[in-house]
């Protein structure tokens, strides 16, 4: 069937609620709008300067794939933007073991003690997909991305209506605040797009994630944002060894960072999860992977995650955390 438009939007909800998303919408890349949309992420990952931003190398890398869905998917006509919240994602019951209350901890994003969303999101826009080809009564070549290809799924998302981008550098849903994660389906149909919902990030009236991001990511300035900064990257991204600087700006955190997002108004807040440090260090490599394994955890890894608890560890002033990185030391 050729989908109308109010019929189709009539599935795009029932599809959200039945699914759990925050929101869905769709982007046809051949509408008159589309010109507007390479507009605007041409402005945002290659105009002049934007490149040499204090971006992650990864960013930097792809900034021109970013810039124009199409260099990713030629074969595509729409996109279907969908957005998750965190706390809609079930618990992952196989974490991390239990950390007693007076073990030396560090502290772990809440994000990562749900089953992944990339696992989670990308089967649910599976299930969205089927229905889709069902509602249409055709089948369709289509692709599904979380987190898997160089696109701007945050700009994406705001152009199409999803929502806001904050100041804090994450999407901002109406009525889910910064609490969500987004996935792409790319598909070979043309289909109606949605129309932008009216939507203003209460960034302007706000500014708390300003004031309480401690690492000083978050400048205040819209779409100025220090990634190389933000404990999330530091955490994840960023290889090899940390600089001193660097370890300092991750504090208690050896996974992520919850505070941006948690305090974001409408947002459901996280609590962060507490990993017993001397587990994580002095554990057999082959336990800890096999716990991390499926996980948010296995993302950075090991080396990663052990990198980052000895920086917890030396940014504490105890002898105990000193005692536990001198031991891991001598037996690494
Ligand atoms: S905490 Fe406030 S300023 Fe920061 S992203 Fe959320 S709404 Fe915007
Ligand atoms: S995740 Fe943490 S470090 Fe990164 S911007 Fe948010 S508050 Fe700052």
């Amino acid at each position: 069937m050729q989908a109308g438009k109010n019929s189709f939007e009539k599935f795009l909800r029932e599809a959200k609620d039945t699914l759990g998303f925050c929101a869905v919408s769709a982007l046809s890349m051949n509408s008159d709008t589309y010109p507007r949309l390479l507009e605007r992420l041409k402005e945002a990952y290659v105009a002049d300067g934007k490149v040499t931003h204090d971006w992650p190398g990864y960013m930097q890398r792809t900034s021109g794939k970013r810039a124009d869905p199409r260099t990713v998917f030629p074969w595509a006509k729409s996109l279907a933007v969908i957005s998750m919240p965190f706390n809609g994602i079930p618990i992952n019951n196989n974490f991390l073991p239990e950390a007693a209350e007076d073990c030396i901890a560090g502290l772990v994003a809440g994000y990562a003690g749900r089953i992944d969303y990339h696992t989670f999101l990308q089967d649910n826009i599976y299930i969205f997909s089927a229905a889709l080809k069902k509602y249409l009564g055709k089948d369709f070549r289509s692709e599904i991305f979380v987190d898997t290809k160089p696109v701007a799924e945050k700009s994406l998302a705001a152009f199409s209506g999803l929502g806001a981008i904050g100041l804090n550098s994450c999407l901002l849903c109406k009525g889910e605040g910064s609490g969500t994660c987004l996935g792409i389906l790319a598909m070979d149909i043309d289909l109606p797009e949605t129309e932008p919902v009216d939507f203003d990030a209460p960034c302007t009236t706000c500014g708390k994630c300003v004031e309480r991001c401690p690492t000083g990511a978050i400048t205040g300035k819209p779409g100025v944002f220090i990634y190389k900064k933000c404990r999330s990257y530091l955490t994840m991204e960023k290889k090899g060894v940390l600089e001193k600087d660097e370890a300092v700006l991750l504090g208690d955190w050896i996974f992520g960072c919850d505070i941006c997002t948690s305090l974001c108004p409408g947002s459901h807040p996280m609590t962060p999860i507490k990993a017993d440090l001397e587990w994580l260090l002095l554990e057999k490599d082959s336990i800890v992977k096999d716990v991390i394994k499926s996980t948010a955890l296995e993302y950075p890894g090991l080396k990663l995650l052990r990198r980052n608890a000895l920086a917890v560890l030396e940014n504490r002033d105890s002898s105990e955390s000193h005692e536990l990185a001198r031991k891991f030391s001598s037996i690494g």
